[in-house]
């Protein structure tokens, strides 16, 4: 039988890379060849008519391979690559942190039918953890709002973000969220796009926003500094693989285009 399976390898949250540093992508013969022994291994599920697996290993060291965390790889994998490759760390993660039934103790094994773990005892069920947070762009004519956050330790600005809380809408999340980092009011809130962000399992809906009223007040806790940019003037801004990135760029190809069409 051909060994087309591919398998994404990870050991503590890091991805076997080649030296150019692109994700390797190992059959049944790389693995055994290379002495891994997989503790985990699970399918991704992924649309291909080859079924693709990640596999949990002991970390080594072996020639002509790194390990490289998923975040230092953003810039350099395409979207699709860097969504797949966050399934197959989320995956890891959900089996790893439910190994055990939450509410009574006793161990969980995999659910029937569904991508879930089911208690043995209690029969109380796990699916993997998805934390819905919005994105947005905030814009005053031919401005935009961008951040410096606190968890950045490079000075790169991007789109304010935040958590959905328990009963809220993602609306009311942006607005409050705009309100509490920066003190000023939206309006006209507009869904653009969404991304999965598997820091650890996020789902960015991504919006514009106009600006309403109120100054610029940094809460200097999430946020170091905020500031207005001229779509023209930007700083050091994310790569155009983050929704951040495609937020910012989408703003200035519009106000590009409302300005090249005012000269026409
Ligand atoms: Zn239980």
């Amino acid at each position: 039988m051909q060994d087309t399976h591919v398998h994404y390898v990870v050991a503590d949250e890091k991805f076997l890379c080649t030296e150019d540093g692109k994700i390797a992508f190992l059959s049944h013969a790389d693995l055994a060849r290379l002495n891994f022994e997989p503790d985990i291994k699970h399918a991704l599920k992924s649309k291909s008519s080859e079924e693709d697996f990640v596999v949990s290993v002991a970390y080594k060291e072996i020639p002509g391979f790194s390990w490289r965390t998923l975040r230092s790889l953003v810039e350099s994998v395409t979207e699709e690559e860097f969504q797949t490759a966050g399934r197959a760390l989320q995956i890891l993660r959900w089996h790893f942190d439910h190994q055990y039934c939450g509410r009574c103790g006793k161990p969980t094994e995999q659910h029937a039918r569904d991508f879930a773990k089911v208690c043995v005892s209690c029969k109380l069920d796990f699916y993997p953890r998805l934390s819905p947070c919005i994105i947005t762009l905030v814009t005053r004519g031919d401005e935009c709002l961008l951040a410096w956050h606190a968890r950045s330790k490079d000075e790169k600005y991007s789109c304010l973000a935040g958590f959905i809380e328990m009963g809220e809408s993602p609306e009311q999340t942006l607005e409050r969220e705009v309100k509490e980092e920066v003190g000023v009011s939206v309006a006209n809130i507009r869904y653009v796009a969404s991304q999965p962000w598997p820091f650890p399992g996020q789902l960015m809906l991504g919006y514009f926003a106009d600006y309403a009223e109120g100054d610029l007040t940094v809460d200097g806790e999430e946020i170091r500094a905020a500031y207005w940019y001229r779509y023209d003037q930007l700083p050091n801004i994310p790569a155009a693989s983050t929704i951040s990135g495609r937020l910012i760029r989408t703003f200035v190809q519009e106000r590009q285009s409302i300005r090249s069409n005012n000269e026409s």
